[in-house]
């Protein structure tokens, strides 16, 4: 970690933009606002420094399944130079390196107030400007307020009964602390998600027992990591800007050719040849969407692919009854998941795995778990890898209230919605970076895109001189509806997960990304700012009454 993280900000409290979040989203934000339209910008984040996702997931095992030549920023040709690398995919020590680097290089740390949580923001509909509170009791206003707070950054920790009980150690992966030790423990590992594949498969060998409390089974593939020989990092250096061209019209953005094949259109023996190829290459969505055109679409295709996957476990692990549990036979349809050698884990000796659907967690103990049918575990460390409340999670936590001191979580009652993932009505000038309905893609090309439409936007508002720019309800409306419609194409909708809010109980199941894909979004922002910023009213400060008559809502 940089020791400079905690450099001191002005006093100030009046600012022209405050950013909520210092991770990927929010660096990239305060440097295009700050440095290219000048604006006096303030980053709160209540972590001690940057990184974000890569600030808290500090879990052993922690891993990109973006290639590293893309899990990147790619607005500065120098920095994609500069910055070295060699392997195929890159670790969570690696990605905040990079990003502390990012802070360094373009000296962001003087505007980025750490260890400060927003707990509130208001909408001031008399002067336009957006009143932050902290959880240092002390309050900011800004013009435009962007949050950046993160799609996977507030935790999901299960509600078992005795939680508190517990006499050893206890942490979720996504709030990981320093210098924990795990050799020669007992470990339980609750959740068998992309977090839970990688740190099992990371802590089987040093912990000395570890139980696996899985409550659904999952299709992973091999994520294929290794060292990338050099000619290969010169080539891709060489040619980037036509590598980023091709990803950003692409429809994943993950780098691989997307494929246009049908799995259906080609004999059964073509199809296996093409499963095993990807599977010898690695990769998750490169499994998915690479492959062929149609798993995550024709059920046909998906079966196909899940039986590949299916045969695969019943190979790897030795034990029949293990390997049964480990078999999903459910829809190949959450975001694509890929380990390091996950099923073999379980050819372990020191390793045990509990099937928590069948037999659930009754209550923990001081000393471990008690499962229903009475199987005690005994362990000195109980990991959840749990998850997040996806996507909104972060902004119904908070007390944010646009006009009329409207609540974000009732505007969002029946399911979060929004206008291109950025901006909601009711809450003018007000822009989410990867907020709700934006694109399920590899994230850094998709949050730079919005990052540059924002700025933009911003800076049209200022040239026009103007108070407000707010999204129309119509344009929300539609935007949403659109939003459904694509996804209801797809099987994403029947794999309970937490892209359809399907994770947390008692979260209303709705459709949280656009999946139509990186190229097809830039489109239509495009298209939105050609039609002179279609869907939105850029005006002045009005009076409340006035607005909420052209609002509607
Ligand atoms: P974040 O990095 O989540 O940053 C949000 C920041 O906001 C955090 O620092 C948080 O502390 C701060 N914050 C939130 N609320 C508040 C508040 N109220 N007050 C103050 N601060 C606040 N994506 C990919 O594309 N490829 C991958 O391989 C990939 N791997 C992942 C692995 C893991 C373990 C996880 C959890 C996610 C992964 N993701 C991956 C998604 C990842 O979150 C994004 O790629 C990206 O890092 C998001 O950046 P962000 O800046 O939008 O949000
Ligand atoms: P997740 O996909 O939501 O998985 C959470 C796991 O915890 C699931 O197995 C879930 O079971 C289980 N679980 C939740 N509550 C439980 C309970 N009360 N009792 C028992 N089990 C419970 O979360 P995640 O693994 O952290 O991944 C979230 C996202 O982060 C990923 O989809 C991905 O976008 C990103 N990520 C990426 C990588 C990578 O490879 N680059 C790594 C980590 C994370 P159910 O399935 O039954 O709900």
């Amino acid at each position: 970690m940089n020791t400079s993280a905690r450099t001191r900000t002005s006093s100030h409290t009046e600012f022209d933009a405050i950013v909520i979040g210092a991770g990927f989203g929010g660096l990239y934000m305060l440097h295009k606002l700050r440095d290219e339209l000048g604006l006096n910008v303030r980053v709160f984040d209540k972590a001690d420094d940057v990184g974000g996702t890569w600030y808290w997931n500090r879990y052993p095992g922690a891993l990109s399944d973006t290639e590293t030549y893309l899990y990147c920023y790619s607005f500065d040709k120098a920095l994609l130079q500069e910055w070295d690398w060699n392997t195929r995919y890159v670790n969570q020590p690696d990605i905040l390196a990079y990003l502390n680097h990012v802070a360094d290089r373009f000296d962001l740390r003087r505007d980025i107030q750490f260890e400060t949580a927003v707990t509130g923001a208001r909408f001031d509909e008399t002067n336009g400007r957006w009143i932050v509170a902290t959880d240092t009791g002390a309050t900011y206003s800004a013009k435009y307020l962007v949050t950046a707070l993160g799609l996977l950054s507030a935790t999901n920790v299960p509600q078992f009964n005795g939680i508190e009980t517990f006499a050893g150690e206890q942490y979720h992966t996504g709030n990981w602390p320093p210098n924990v030790r795990l050799a020669g423990k007992r470990v339980g590992v609750i959740g068998t998600g992309s977090t839970g594949l990688q740190v099992i498969t990371a802590i089987a060998p040093e912990v000395k027992h570890l139980t696996v409390f899985q409550r659904t089974p999952q299709y992973s593939v091999p994520v294929g990591n290794g060292i990338v020989p050099d000619e290969e990092i010169a080539g891709i250096k060489a040619n980037y800007d036509a590598i980023w061209k091709d990803v950003k019209a692409s429809m994943t953005a993950f780098g691989f050719h997307e494929s246009t094949v049908p799995a259906m259109s080609v004999s059964a023996e073509e199809r296996e040849r093409v499963f095993e190829r990807a599977w010898q290459r690695g990769g998750g969505f490169r499994f998915m969407f690479g492959t062929f055109s149609d798993i995550a679409t024709d059920e046909a295709a998906n079966e196909a692919a899940a039986e590949f996957i299916r045969k695969k476990i019943a190979r790897i692990v030795k034990d029949p009854a293990t390997a049964e549990k480990l078999t999903p036979r459910d829809y190949y349809a959450k975001r694509p998941l890929c380990d390091s050698g996950y099923y073999a884990v379980y050819n372990r000796d020191n390793v045990t795995l509990e099937d928590v659907k069948a037999n659930p967690v009754a209550e923990v103990l001081p000393h471990g778990i008690r499962l229903e049918d009475g199987t005690e575990h005994e362990l000195d460390v109980l990991i959840y890898a749990t998850g997040f409340d996806g996507v909104d999670g972060s902004y119904t936590k908070l007390d944010l209230r646009g006009r009329g001191g409207e609540l974000i979580r009732d505007h969002w009652k029946h399911g979060p919605t929004s206008y291109l993932g950025m901006t909601v009505n009711k809450f003018p000038n007000m822009f989410m970076v990867l907020g709700p309905n934006g694109p399920f893609t590899n994230l850094p090309p998709s949050i730079e895109t919005q990052v540059e439409w924002i700025c933009e936007c911003i800076a049209h508002t200022e040239r026009a001189g103007h108070d407000i720019v707010e999204a129309t309800r119509a344009a929300e409306d539609s935007w949403s509806a659109n939003c459904k419609e694509i996804a209801d194409a797809t099987l994403f909708g029947k794999g309970n997960s937490w892209i359809f809010g399907a994770n947390i109980p008692g979260k209303p199941h709705a459709v949280m990304f656009y999946m139509a894909g990186l190229g097809s979004y830039r489109e239509v922002l495009s298209e939105v700012v050609a039609e002179d910023y279609r869907g939105f009213e850029i005006t002045d400060v009005t009076p409340a009454v006035e607005h909420a008559g052209a609002a509607g809502r």
